[in-house]
């Protein structure tokens, strides 16, 4: 639509430059949870519609054939400077540009991607970047499903695998990517905290020691990091050396349990070489989660804020309980040197958090049946408080002594706490403990 204040004054429709919020004010940069309401979308383009609408296409039309030619110039790299414009869906869309331009203000990332899954997101990066013979190197433990992709599935392909504990110094973090460095390490591949252990993984000694072990390299191992638990709120990698950072959008940004999505965000030149993977093989998310995420970004701090500060409170209430054995909160670190990780990379101990009962299944089980606010499923980091018990549950495949060397004991409850009220929810937790 062309502006019809300008149209007025000279007669001819105003050219359409797209009219984005401003994005600082007399010097001042303005905060993401400002930017999170226009930034990215013009509503006069959109027949002054204040929120973008779907765009359900499947394709785009080009003004002229040059302007088509010149698209497919930029997607084949014959131009320099990559595609511009919409021309496929299975490529991009409003909507996910929109998000994707939203999501890459909270770490201030160069570039950013949507994706239909986090694990499809995850996908996408490995693939993007592994050839046969190469080595990932990661921490540990991961998410199952991206432990599953990396030593199954990758491995499949002639792909190998190197890790190092979560917790591990900038000492042991050197000895296995030296060990790496005799073949070509594909991809440094984090996450942090790590599920279901809460363990911080030292993000800036991994840097240094790639930047160290690779100095006289061809080519340096990029380091990617998932950080679903913490993230954006709570933990911004790209700050303390990371790379990529990798998001299941279906937690916190999404946050309501009501949808799948994934993230990447980084440096723009490794986001292209994503980019070009997910146009091959179309994981990116649709338009109407994207639209989704978009409304979820809107109160991303405020619930995030709220969730972490709920926890503070129920996780204040359960460590003194005579039937909680002990806790695994960000909040309540005793390690000094994980203290000393989480003093430089993070700024809240985030919502999700373990909970040891004393006792063994029967007590966990007691106590998961008994609540009546907090609903008993797998995920997190959605506006309700859920609980779940990882040893029966999602880590039920997980051979003893992993589980045993991981701390997934049998009276361990993993939960994640909502935006309910918080004296509510230890109104719950007291009496789910005492049915135990
Ligand atoms: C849920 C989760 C994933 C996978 O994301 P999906 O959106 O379920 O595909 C990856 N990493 C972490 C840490 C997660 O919690």
């Amino acid at each position: 639509m062309a502006d019809p204040t300008e149209a007025d004054l000279s007669g001819i429709p105003a050219p359409q430059a797209p009219r984005s919020d401003p994005e600082t004010i007399g010097g001042r940069k303005l905060k993401p949870s400002t930017l999170m309401m226009g930034h990215g979308f013009d509503p006069t383009l959109s027949e002054g519609s204040l929120k973008p609408p779907i765009f359900l296409t499947s394709t785009f039309v080009f003004p002229n054939a040059a302007a088509g030619k010149r698209h497919f110039e930029g997607v084949t790299g014959k131009r320099p400077g990559g595609a511009e414009g919409l021309v496929y869906s299975r490529f991009n869309g409003p909507n996910q540009e929109i998000l994707e331009d939203r999501l890459a203000i909270w770490e201030e990332a160069e570039d950013a991607l949507a994706f239909s899954s986090g694990m499809s997101a995850i996908a996408t990066l490995f693939l993007s970047m592994v050839r046969p013979g190469d080595t990932i190197v990661h921490s540990g433990p991961l998410y199952a499903a991206t432990e599953t992709l990396i030593a199954k599935v990758l491995g499949r392909f002639g792909v190998h695998w190197l890790d190092f504990p979560a917790g591990a110094t900038r000492e042991e973090i050197d000895a296995v990517l030296a060990k790496a460095a005799t073949g070509r390490v594909a991809l440094i591949y984090l996450e942090s905290p790590a599920n279901p252990t809460n363990a911080l993984v030292d993000i800036a000694a991994v840097a240094a020691s790639r930047d160290a072990i690779f100095a006289n390299a061809a080519e340096q191992p990029p380091i990617a990091i998932d950080n679903t638990f913490l993230g954006p709120l709570w933990q911004q990698p790209l700050r303390h050396g990371a790379d990529i950072v990798v998001y299941s959008l279906t937690k916190y940004a999404g946050g309501h349990s009501d949808l799948v999505a994934g993230g990447l965000l980084g440096k723009k030149a490794l986001i292209d070489t994503v980019r070009s993977m997910r146009n091959t093989i179309g994981t990116i998310c649709d338009p109407n989660t994207a639209w989704m995420l978009l409304r979820s970004l809107e109160t991303l701090e405020l619930r995030m804020s709220r969730a972490g500060e709920n926890a503070a409170k129920v996780c204040a209430f359960l460590r003194d309980h005579p039937k909680v054995e002990r806790m695994g909160y960000l909040g309540f670190i005793e390690d000094a040197r994980q203290k000393d990780i989480y003093d430089r990379h993070c700024t809240g101990a985030g919502s999700t958090f373990s909970l040891y009962l004393k006792g063994g299944e029967a007590e966990a089980f007691r106590f998961l049946d008994a609540l009546r606010i907090a609903k008993l499923a797998v995920s997190l980091g959605g506006t309700e408080t859920l609980a779940s018990h990882p040893a029966g549950m999602t880590h039920l495949s997980v051979p003893d002594a992993r589980k045993a060397a991981l701390g997934i004991t049998d009276n361990l409850v993993r939960i994640s706490i909502g935006v309910e009220d918080a004296d509510d929810l230890i109104a719950d937790f007291d009496q789910a403990l005492s049915a135990i």
